[in-house]
């Protein structure tokens, strides 16, 4: 499985998994649908499958057009059945979705949206985390409580240290700045910066980051008790 990162809107990626046995694919929060046509056009890619991590429009906004060009079916969350568009196939909380040869874990990681959750391809290791979990951050609580995001973030630090985390947003480097300062004496968080740099520099991606990544650099996965992380949040709300 091949994972293309494909940049939409201003700063979101639509991750597209190709199994290149037989040319079909997924398409993890498409934004919007062009850019993921144009790429599907020139590379003769058959759309099977959209899988949302959440109901927002930057996450769900080329379902539509998607579904209607290339019949492809719609995956997300049962209790936000209402809020995906056009879904198809409602998972739940640990079931193991699987179609082709497509397998991955859905884990419910509510805090960002009362129905957000993570699409884990334990077997690639590979985590496809939305609005959650970002590279040195994590997503604004709009819909749950701080104890739902701190137990959402937790979960991560149970995966194996080398899986491969896919954000929903290019967030990297000004979540680098609050981490550093909150942070600064951390010399793995000072060695992650200059990566993400070197990597913005080149106009790539700083996607995937790993679990080891995060774990060592990431502050929010640092905290260690609820009322340190729900502190942090407020500050990082208004930084
Ligand atoms: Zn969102
Ligand atoms: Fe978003």
């Amino acid at each position: 499985m091949e994972v293309k990162i494909i940049p939409c809107l201003e700063d979101n990626y639509a991750y597209l998994l190709i199994d290149n046995t037989n040319n079909t694919a997924c398409i993890i929060d498409p934004s919007e649908a062009s850019p993921i046509i144009n790429y599907l056009e020139k590379n003769k890619i058959k759309l099977s499958f959209i899988l949302n991590t959440h109901h927002h429009y930057d996450h769900v906004g080329g379902n539509k057009k998607l579904k209607e060009i290339y019949g492809a079916k719609v995956i997300g969350y049962i209790d936000d059945k209402k809020r995906i568009p056009e879904i198809d196939f409602a998972v739940k909380n640990n079931q193991i979705w699987k179609e082709k040869n497509f397998e991955a874990k859905v884990i419910h990681i509510p805090g960002h949206t009362s129905g957000h959750i993570c699409f884990y391809f334990f077997n690639e290791k590979k985590i496809f985390t939305g609005d959650t979990l970002f590279s040195l951050g994590c997503g604004r609580i709009f819909e749950g409580t701080y104890t739902q995001m701190f137990e959402s973030l937790n979960f991560f630090k149970s995966l194996p240290y080398d899986t491969n985390i896919y954000c929903g947003h290019e967030y990297t480097l000004k979540n680098s700045e609050f981490c550093l300062k909150y942070d600064p004496n951390n010399q793995n968080l000072k060695k992650k910066i200059e990566k993400i740099k070197e990597k913005l520099n080149r106009n790539l991606p700083t996607l995937p980051t790993t679990i080891k990544d995060e774990i060592e650099c990431n502050i929010f996965l640092r905290s260690e008790n609820l009322e340190n992380f729900s502190k942090l949040r407020d500050l990082k709300d208004n930084f």
